[in-house]
This record gives C-alpha cells, sequence and structure tokens, in this order.
C-alpha cells in the first residue's frame, strides 16, 4: 500500500505528478525507478525480522505484501488520483473483486448500475448472491431507481461511468449522495475516463478502481489493476484481503506500469482528440444509424459529460443500420484498425460487444443496455486521425456494398 501523505508537493500539476511523484531512488541514483525483481526481502538478523512482524520496524517482508517498485506504482497512482492510498492488484478485476468483497458480509446489500462491463456484472449478478449477499441492479443514469434501490440500508454502490460498451454516463456526484444516506460506500470503476479525465473522488466518490490495463500500462503489454481511497478503510478493510487472498501485482508490470504512466496524459489526450475527430466523420458517414461520443452534443447526457469530465475520452461507440452482418461487414472491411477485445491501447481497436464482450448476458438485458447487433465500441488509439478515417471509409463502403 502506499501512504500518499508524504509525497510530491500539491503544487504539481498532472503531466509533472505522472513523472515525478512516488520515486524513491535508490543509493545508486538511477534515472529511471529501479525495479525490485524479488519475491522476498532478507533481514540483518532474528531480531529485526521478529520487530518487523510485530510492526516495530518498518522492512519488506515478502512481495504479496509489498514490494517497492509496486508501491512506487501505487505511491504515483494515489498521486496522480488524489487519493490518500492505493493498492495495486494483478488485474483490473482484481481490484474490483477485492474492493467488493473485503467491504461486503453475508446479509449485506450492494446495489450497481446495470451497464457494467462484463466480468463486473458477473460479480454482482452471480458471485455476491452466492455468499448471502443481495444484489440490485438500476438504470444507472435514471435516479429515481437508485431512490429506489437506496431506500433501505446498503454496504455498496458500484457504478461505472462512462459505461461500457454504450457510453452512458452517470451523475457521480448525485449518486453519491444518495448512497451515503443509505451507508453505503461507493466504488465507481474508473478506467473509461482514467485518471487524466474524471476524479470520482472529488465528486463525492469513496472508492476508485483501474485496470491499469488499460490506459495506464496503454500498450497492450501487461495486466494490472488498482483501488484508490481514504486511508483508513485502504488499511483495515481492503488491505488484510489483498494480502490474504493474494491479489498481488508483480513488480515487473508494476514497472511496466510506472513507464505507461509517464505518457498517460500525452497519449490520453491525443486519443481523446482523435476520438472526437472519428465520432464526426461517422456521425455524417451513411449507413451509421447512431454515434455515441460524450463530447457531441447528441450525446444524451452531454451536459452531465461536460460538467463531470474534463474530457471526453478515448472511446466511441457507433451503431450501423442493420444488424450482426452489417456489424461484421464493416468490422471486416477494416485494415488498419484491428479487432480485439481490449481498450485504451494506443493501437485503434473495434468489439462487437454482443457476439464478444457482452455476450454472456441474455438478449433482454442487452437490449436493456443498448447493445444492439448492429453496435460497435470503437477504442481509438494514437494513429494519425486522417488515417483512421480512410480506414472506417472502408467499412462505410462495405455496407453500401451489402
Ligand atoms: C478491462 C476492464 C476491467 C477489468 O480489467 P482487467 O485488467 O482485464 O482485469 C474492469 N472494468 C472495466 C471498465 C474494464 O474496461
Amino acid at each position: 500500500m502506499s501512504d500518499n501523505q508524504t509525497s510530491s508537493p500539491k503544487a504539481w500539476r498532472p503531466a509533472t505528478r505522472q513523472l515525478h511523484a512516488g520515486l524513491e531512488r535508490t543509493e545508486y541514483g538511477e534515472t529511471s525507478e529501479a525495479l525490485f525483481l524479488t519475491s522476498g526481502f532478507v533481514y540483518d538478523n532474528a531480531e529485526q525480522a521478529a520487530k518487523t512482524f510485530t510492526g516495530e520496524v518498518t522492512h519488506y517482508q515478502y512481495s504479496r505484501f509489498g514490494n517497492p517498485t509496486t508501491a512506487a506504482l501505487e505511491n504515483r497512482l494515489a498521486d496522480l488520483e488524489g487519493a490518500e492510498a492505493c493498492v495495486a492488484t494483478a488485474t483490473g478485476m482484481g481490484a474490483v473483486s477485492s474492493a467488493l468483497l473485503s467491504h461486503v458480509t453475508a446479509g449485506g446489500r450492494v446495489v450497481a448500475s446495470r451497464a457494467l462491463f462484463g466480468s463486473c456484472h458477473w460479480i454482482v449478478n452471480h458471485l455476491l448472491p452466492r455468499y448471502g449477499v443481495e444484489t440490485v441492479f438500476v438504470d444507472g443514469e435514471d435516479l429515481a431507481q437508485w431512490d429506489e434501490a437506496l431506500s433501505v440500508p446498503t454496504d455498496a454502490v458500484l457504478l461505472e461511468s462512462p459505461s461500457n460498451p454504450m457510453l452512458d454516463i452517470l451523475d457521480i456526484a448525485a449518486i453519491s449522495e444518495r448512497a451515503h444516506k443509505a451507508g453505503a460506500i461507493v466504488i465507481v470503476d474508473n478506467v473509461f475516463a482514467s485518471p487524466i479525465f474524471q476524479k470520482p473522488l472529488e465528486l463525492g466518490a469513496d472508492v476508485v478502481v483501474y485496470s491499469c490495463t488499460k490506459h495506464i500500462d496503454g500498450q497492450g503489454r501487461v495486466l494490472g489493476g488498482a483501488v484508490l481511497g481514504r486511508k483508513d478503510w485502504i488499511t483495515e478493510t481492503l488491505q488484510p484481503f489483498t494480502r490474504n487472498t493474494g491479489n498481488a501485482l508483480s513488480p515487473f508490470n508494476a514497472w511496466v506500469m510506472l513507464k505507461g504512466l509517464e505518457t498517460l496524459s500525452l497519449r490520453v489526450e491525443a486519443m481523446a482528440r482523435n476520438a472526437a475527430a472519428v465520432a464526426d466523420y461517422l456521425a455524417s458517414a451513411p449507413g451509421i444509424k447512431l454515434v455515441r461520443y460524450p463530447g457531441r452534443k447528441d450525446h444524451p447526457q452531454y451536459e452531465l459529460a461536460q460538467r463531470q469530465m474534463s474530457g471526453n475520452g478515448t472511446l466511441v461507440a457507433f451503431v450501423v443500420e442493420g444488424g450482426q452482418k452489417e456489424a461484421f461487414a464493416f468490422m471486416n472491411a477494416l485494415e488498419l484498425i484491428a479487432i480485439s477485445n481490449n481498450l485504451g491501447d494506443s493501437r485503434s481497436l473495434v468489439t462487437h460487444p454482443a457476439t464478444t464482450t457482452h455476450s454472456k448476458i441474455s438478449p433482454e438485458e442487452r437490449a436493456a443496455l443498448g447493445i444492439t447487433d448492429g453496435a460497435i465500441r470503437f477504442s481509438v488509439g494514437l494513429e494519425d486521425s486522417a488515417d483512421l478515417i480512410d480506414d472506417l471509409a472502408r467499412g462505410v463502403a462495405a455496407l453500401k456494398a451489402l
């Protein structure tokens, strides 16, 4: 775990923090962060080992409990997020599952927005009930549904905004206010916005979770996750769970993420500029029924997106006229943009959610989420936007040729 209280000067701006925060140089004065690829640590003597275990001495014990390279990442993420503390996890799902499972107990209650990443949906819908936790889904944009679901005492709220894959925007401040009245902590999966464009803790949330696999590595190399929040919750609730259940991030992956963080704002801002350009192109292209991008005025929650986020993100969702046949023809015609279910990568990727990431949820549930058979999720990368538009034009031509 990191403790953000002694880290970088508050005056640093994000671009500086993502390079310098949390860096503790060794005696060798290395420029880049050292990679401590070690499972364990040795003690000077038996007394020091004993005192480490009683807590009288601070010393690394074992990399499942803590590691200097992982701690550097945790410090930097906490600093960037404005959180008191951070625990890095092996994957994004490790972060989501630990945040929920460490907090709730049998007989507890969780309310979640329906529009969740597939595995998050599985945890709420299948796993938690198995352990005696009552779970309720709501349409996240509808505050009346939150009011009703939160009219009884609740332990935790889980939401994602913008949501995967249709980019619904949820009012984090309004939901947090309601959740707190019901006694719940609010956990926000902030993957789609990234730490650059949205600060859920400032909006009233209690816990932020990331799949660092996405924009934070952002170059398609390693899996990782992070949970950020108040120091007391992280140390007393989350950390005993993560340490004892073995959800530790590899120090190697932590080091890769530290390198990724150095360019996070550069990448995410450039990807968002490209996303705005391709969204406008798609909105004017024949055969495209609908385009969803939080930066476009035709997004149903445009005003909220502008109020809540400082940028519009790197993902675009669009729906082709027709259904699966048309969506597949569009995707198969692309030469530059790859078909993959990952996102937040420096390379542009498209996904057909109905047959991949969201294929395990029922057709009725998919319909409720607006995931039609013609819907395509586009994670916009760092290529030249003119090349992306040329490639999308191949998809548009394939639609015409059907
Ligand atoms: C990818 C993703 C996750 C899961 O992250 P992994 O690193 O793949 O475990 C969770 N939430 C969202 C929104 C994601 O996009």
